[in-house]
């Protein structure tokens, strides 16, 4: 069978693995000029003498209960470069750094009034306990944290977060998505020392290039600067891909089955949707993210990640990529990210990096008075237009099918996974998935 995928994220790149290993004849194209999609890295702590390392273009990490992208690094033999790191978090609130990495660090939450610290433990643990989050689903996670914990402990802590992590659609986003928060960073914290984090020594890289290879050792082909224009038809059904070829040529390809992994805003774009299969896709609004990295000669903080609770400071947190991992694989440059995720028409969005850096510099000695911008040896931006799905209640109702409404052609993006928030784990697991659906509705045929 030949098929046709649309990206080489990581949902993408697992389907075309599964696939031309399954003996079918396998073509990726992918847009940008590199792999990897959200997951993809750059060269960075490149100098004289030196040599650098490669770093995500957004901070990832891994949870312990990862477990479908820790299956698949395991079959594609580089399991033994996932390691695992104790991770620092703090929190910036009311002018002050707290650190709330274990539940010890909790009850010293100076921000809260002890018995609100005590309710907010018991009630992580009460939400830990629920099995089922199905009955969740009729609720916001602001409304059913305003209702069950309220008071001043939801405010200090999850209302910053929430808003911290989906920017002004805070209070849309469904109660699933926070009880399977509480579901991993409790599976992430078994066992003594606090919680642990995983990466890859090499990057996410290591993952994206090891499927790669796999496809084209398979005989599959990929594509970078080659974006899918239109999905093609014939009879109904998916028949092949017009796309436009680096040197800006249109060129097609036909295909028995095509998958795309792109954004459900674009891919009404590519093709024809009967209007219920199209309401659900638009059903779905995204958050954008806009990430900053600072490669400095010294560390501003001590955390791996800081939570900021605080709306006057116009970024929502700061990851210290190199206060979790080694300096030295980065040729001794200290990393720091600076991330928002805004809605794609906020101002912001449309910044130059250098309006960006000027906007986020007078606020780094909130956290390290002695910051001085002679610290900052370089500069990466990155702005990404899909990054978070706002998935609000209900929503089991509402998921589009992978299967879509045209024949042969199938969707695999970041708005179908549920009640998990999206990550590379769970684009694995939706890969495969998709792989083996496309492959069973062939038999069927
Ligand atoms: C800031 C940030 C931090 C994150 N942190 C973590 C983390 O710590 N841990 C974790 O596990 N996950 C993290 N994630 C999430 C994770 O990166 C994503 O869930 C995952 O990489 C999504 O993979 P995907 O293949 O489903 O989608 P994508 O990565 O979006 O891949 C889709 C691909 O399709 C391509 N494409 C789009 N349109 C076209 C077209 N017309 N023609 C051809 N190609 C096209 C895109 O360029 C892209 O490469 C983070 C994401 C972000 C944004």
């Amino acid at each position: 069978m030949k098929i046709g995928i649309i990206g080489a994220g990581v949902a993408g790149l697992t389907a075309a693995y599964d696939l031309s290993r399954a003996g079918h004849s396998v073509t990726v194209y992918e847009s940008a000029p590199f792999i990897g999609g959200q997951a993809s890295t750059i060269e960075v702590g490149a100098s004289d003498g030196h040599s650098g390392g490669r770093l995500e273009r957004g901070y990832h990490h891994l949870f312990t209960n990862d477990i479908d992208i820790i299956g698949l690094m395991e079959e594609l033999g580089i399991a033994g470069s996932l390691q695992w790191f104790p991770s620092k978090v703090g929190t910036y609130v009311d002018g002050k750094i707290y650190r709330t990495t274990t539940p010890l660090d909790l009850l010293r939450f100076g921000a809260l009034p002890i018995w609100d610290r005590v309710k907010l433990g018991l009630f992580a643990l009460r939400v830990r306990r629920i099995k089922d989050w199905r009955p969740l689903e009729p609720f916001t996670a602001d409304e059913w944290l305003r209702k069950k914990l309220g008071g001043k402990a939801y405010e200090t802590v999850w209302n910053p977060l929430l808003r911290g992590k989906f920017g002004d659609y805070y209070d849309r986003v469904g109660m699933p998505w926070f009880w399977s928060k509480i579901q991993t960073r409790f599976a992430s914290r078994k066992g003594a020392g606090g919680e642990k984090l995983g990466y890859p020594v090499k990057s996410f890289d290591e993952v994206l290039s090891a499927l790669r290879d796999r496809l084209l050792a398979a005989g599959g082909s990929l594509h970078v600067e080659t974006p899918v224009e239109r999905v093609l038809t014939r009879e109904g059904r998916a028949s092949g891909l017009r796309f436009r070829r680096p040197d800006g040529t249109a060129a097609e390809e036909s295909f028995d089955r095509v998958l795309a992994t792109v954004p459900s805003f674009s891919f009404p774009q590519m093709v024809d949707l009967p209007d219920d299969y199209r309401a659900r896709l638009e059903g779905v609004t995204y958050t954008a993210a806009v990430v900053l990295i600072l490669e400095m000669t010294r560390p501003l903080t001590d955390y791996y990640w800081m939570n900021i609770a605080d709306r006057s400071v116009p970024f929502l947190g700061l990851i210290e990529h190199t206060n979790m991992l080694p300096k030295e694989w980065y040729g001794g440059s200290h990393l720091l990210y600076l991330t928002n995720y805004v809605d794609r028409s906020e101002p912001l969005f449309s910044m130059t990096p250098d309006e960006v850096l000027e906007l986020y510099l007078p606020h780094l000695r909130l956290f390290n008075p002695e910051f001085d911008r002679s610290w900052i040896k370089k500069t990466h931006y990155n702005s990404l237009s899909a990054a978070q799905p706002i998935i609000g209640t209900n929503y089991s109702q509402r998921i589009p099918d992978h299967r879509t409404p045209v024949p042969g052609l199938y969707l695999a993006n970041t708005t179908q996974i549920y009640p998990e928030d999206r990550g590379t784990n769970y684009s694995v697991r939706m890969g495969r998935k998709v792989a083996k659906l496309l492959m069973e509705d062939a038999a069927a045929t």
